[in-house]
């Protein structure tokens, strides 16, 4: 009688590395592909893709419910208000912003928002006194922000983020659709302006994250986010006089982050 294969063999011999950098590659050329296709979309049409014609496969929205998140997250209500909408609450967040997304979720009548973040016993495992931002930045996000989403995500093949490129001299190339290791991710604002959010908000009514008004025009975590003076980048107030741009969310298909501000 045949022997009947070991489930955990034969998981260990699905997730080989050489499985993985071939999937890589797969939605390297997937994500290609659909941005060629699609180029010149509008944002709208981009999320109707995403959303309506599943054309990266089933899909949840990530916002951080930040000073620009109101414009996507309508788009995408009009679209689909029952759109998973995955939000990572790192335990260190202003609590403008917590009230901010309760705000918009009631006013655009969202049924779907995952907040997700670190359980409590990791917590205190790695950052029982909530200081690990002042010497490890990159471990703080690491178990605040990057494990949190990479497990909600688990149960979708893409996901639409909301950066735009004029952001920050690191997101200066970002396309419609892109890769990363294990997802399709798309961009619907990429070519989007500052002025463009502003003028989308003014023409829906869209209330302003409160922080805004006093000078944070890109908001993370209270511990490392500053204002932003007169012509800097608008990221510039994030982890202010580090190395680090991004938190690790936002990572190429060989699991590299961009973190040079030149
Ligand atoms: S932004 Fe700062 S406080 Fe928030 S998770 Fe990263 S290091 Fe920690």
């Amino acid at each position: 009688m045949p022997r009947l294969p070991d489930p955990a063999a034969a998981a260990a011999i699905a997730a080989t590395p050489v499985d993985a950098a071939s999937r890589a590659e797969d939605l390297v050329r997937e994500a290609a592909a659909l941005d060629a296709r699609h180029a010149g979309a509008t944002a709208e049409e981009l999320l109707r893709l995403a959303l309506r014609e599943r054309v990266a496969g089933d899909v949840a929205l990530v916002s951080s419910f930040g000073a620009e998140s109101a414009a996507l997250l309508h788009l995408a209500a009009q679209i689909d208000p029952a759109v998973p909408v995955v939000f990572v609450d790192t335990g260190r967040l202003f609590p403008e912003t917590l009230a901010y997304r309760d705000r918009l979720v009631a006013m655009l009548g969202l049924t779907d928002v995952r907040s997700v973040g670190p359980d409590d016993a990791t917590e205190q495992r790695l950052d029982p006194i909530g200081a690990l931002f002042a010497r490890d930045t990159d471990a703080c996000c690491g178990f605040r922000k990057v494990e949190p989403l990479d497990a909600a995500l688990k149960p979708f093949r893409a996901w639409i983020s909301g950066r735009k490129r004029y952001q920050a001299s690191s997101r200066h190339d970002i396309p419609a659709f892109e890769a990363t290791a294990t997802h399709i991710k798309v961009n619907p604002l990429a070519s989007w302006s500052m002025a463009d959010i502003a003028h989308y908000m003014r023409a829906h009514a869209l209330p302003a994250h409160p922080l805004v008004a006093q000078g944070y025009p890109s908001i993370g975590c209270a511990p490392c986010t500053s204002p932003v003076a007169e012509g800097e980048d608008p990221r510039a107030g994030r982890w202010r006089g580090q190395d680090k741009t991004e938190c690790g969310i936002h990572v190429s298909p060989a699991g590299t982050i961009t973190r040079n501000k030149a």
